[in-house]
């Protein structure tokens, strides 16, 4: 089970507080989408999921077991950002089994999740190419294929699709849409675009100034705002 727990997790940076006392439950298989704006705290709050940042007070559970102190290799997540910095000189194939080859897994097991990955991510034709030779959404779906053949308990995403056009942008927000349907992986996903996130979440936490607004599904929030700032927020065009 990969349920994640905030309890009043708090982060400050010197004398600045960013992060003020959060509670967030999230269920196993659930798809939960922060949204805010720039500066309110989003990457902060997923990297402390992530392990990437200290937590300055409070608790990060991930299936029940806090994980405060460990490292973001032994949270059997993934990380999916906004730069999706893929090795240039790899193909797409050695790019997807890098982390495994890392990680000194057998060639054969790396080949089979590559394979098994690419499958999902329609990314079989390319599996040869070089990232210089992708577009800017095959190589988005190569960043995803490299955070899937972890099979990680826990996706998190970090405005992943910012780097696109609007057009691509869309068709993307259904691919990842049909690949958590199909892994059912526990996501968190950070945007600032609110479309995005009524459109994406199963449930939607608003940040603002490192405070949670509301936590709700997109309807719950578009029917019953708790406060001015999510009822503009929610209503205001992308
Ligand atoms: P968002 O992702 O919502 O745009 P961030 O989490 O990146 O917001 O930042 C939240 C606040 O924390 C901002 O005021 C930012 O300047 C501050 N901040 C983020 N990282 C650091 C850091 N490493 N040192 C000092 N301040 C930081
Ligand atoms: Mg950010």
């Amino acid at each position: 089970m990969a349920n994640i727990t905030l309890e009043n997790v708090q982060k400050r940076f010197g004398e600045e507080r960013v992060i003020h006392g959060v509670d967030i439950e999230i269920n196993d298989g659930e798809f939960v989408i922060l949204v805010g704006p720039s500066g309110c705290g989003k990457s902060t709050l997923l990297r402390m999921i992530a392990g990437l940042e200290s937590i300055s007070d409070g608790n990060v559970k991930i299936g029940g077991k806090v994980v405060n102190d460990m490292s973001p290799k032994a949270r059997d997540i993934a990380m999916v950002f906004q730069s999706y910095a893929l090795y240039p000189h790899m193909t797409v194939a050695d790019n997807m089994g890098f982390s495994l080859k890392l990680s000194k897994a057998p060639k054969s097991e790396i080949n089979q999740k590559v394979n098994a990955a690419a499958e999902i991510l329609n990314l079989e034709p390319l599996l040869k190419r070089f990232p210089r030779e992708l577009s800017g959404g095959q190589r988005q779906r190569v960043a995803m294929g490299r955070a899937i053949v972890r099979d990680p308990q826990v996706f998190l995403f970090d405005e992943p699709l910012s780097n696109l056009d609007a057009k691509l942008r869309v068709s993307m927000r259904t691919e990842i849409k049909e690949l958590h349907q199909r892994l059912k992986t526990t996501t968190v996903y950070v945007t600032h675009d609110q479309i995005e996130a009524m459109t994406m979440a199963d449930r939607i936490v608003v940040l603002h100034q490192g405070y949670v607004q509301q936590m709700g599904t997109p309807l719950e929030l578009y029917d019953h705002p708790a406060n001015l700032f999510v009822a503009s927020f929610i209503g205001s065009p992308g």
